[in-house]
């Protein structure tokens, strides 16, 4: 299997690795659109689950405000507290895992100077925290700052019925007692050329990655766009929260996408990392960039 490589936008480079495999219902993962349509893109298995990968992104570039170079990591997988009995509901397949994906780029966890969180759900913070040998849960990046957005901290830290099973406490809360956690609002500056824009749609306070440098625009669309699949607005995800403000953002997003060229890092897609969103006879398609 070949490791997807690495993108180069002016003084940035953009990795994206691998935290593994997982399965979501097929259903859940295109809300309305019905199943003879769906599983033409993404065929489900005997208990009607789709492949999904996990995909955080490496960014390397600049520091703020000093020559020195930053390395942040957007989202971090599933990480490895998860118990039995849910890793099989999600079939959670981390043999390729987030440390071997650092180790294939020459990182170790000690490396990572800014953890960036799209949003605080397992399937993209789960590796903020570790669990060791000891049972202590900890932060994974000994180093890194832990930025969040402050609105999303409280709408996760208080979860109601339709949520809960999505914010798992200990990706999080640990972080805060470690004294790790930046809280920001507003669509701010993470690092030169990368900032955060907000979207709603999936939860309340979900954000993407605006990754600007050379003339040329990236975009980590987290679970706005989480597969190459769902590039057509209204193939939106029964879990989303808001799904018109999500509908609402793709209308625009998408658009914008194909006039600017802007190349989208998928998160959840089983196969392309990386790609752009084109646009012939009024059909739209993702070119591959990236893949494994
Ligand atoms: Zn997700």
């Amino acid at each position: 299997m070949r490791q997807a490589g690495s993108i180069q936008l002016g003084g940035l480079t953009l990795t994206p690795l691998l935290d593994g495999y997982f399965r979501l219902d097929g259903g859940a993962m295109f809300g309305v659109v019905p199943k003879p349509l769906w599983e033409k893109r993404a065929p489900a298995d005997e208990r009607n689950r789709i492949q999904l990968a996990t995909r955080p992104l490496l960014v390397r570039g600049p520091a703020k405000g000093s020559a020195q170079a930053a390395t942040m990591l957007i989202d971090a997988g599933i990480g490895n507290k998860m118990d039995a009995k849910s890793a099989d509901i999600y079939a959670v397949d981390r043999t390729r895992n987030l440390s071997h994906a650092l180790e294939e780029h020459g990182l170790a966890v000690g490396d990572i100077d800014i953890a960036l969180a799209s949003h605080l759900h397992f399937d993209h913070v789960g590796g903020f925290t570790t669990k060791d040998a000891s049972g202590e849960i900890r932060p994974t990046f000994p180093s890194a700052r832990y930025v969040v957005r402050a609105a999303e901290w409280e709408d996760a830290t208080h979860p109601h019925e339709r949520n809960r099973a999505s914010y798992l406490q200990d990706d999080f809360v640990p972080l805060e007692a470690a004294g790790v956690v930046e809280f920001f609002d507003g669509d701010v500056e993470i690092m030169p050329g990368v900032r955060v824009r907000w979207t709603g749609g999936h939860a309340r306070n979900h954000q993407v990655v605006m990754i600007e440098g050379g003339g040329r625009t990236a975009v980590f669309t987290a679970d706005m766009i989480p597969t190459a699949a769902h590039i057509d607005e209204p193939w939106i995800m029964g879990y989303d929260l808001y799904p018109m403000e999500t509908l609402a953002f793709k209308r625009a997003f998408i658009r914008e996408a194909i006039d600017h060229e802007y190349l989208i890092f998928f998160e959840h897609d089983p196969t392309i990392a990386a790609g752009y969103i084109r646009e012939q006879d009024r059909k739209k398609y993702v070119e591959p960039v990236l893949s494994d």
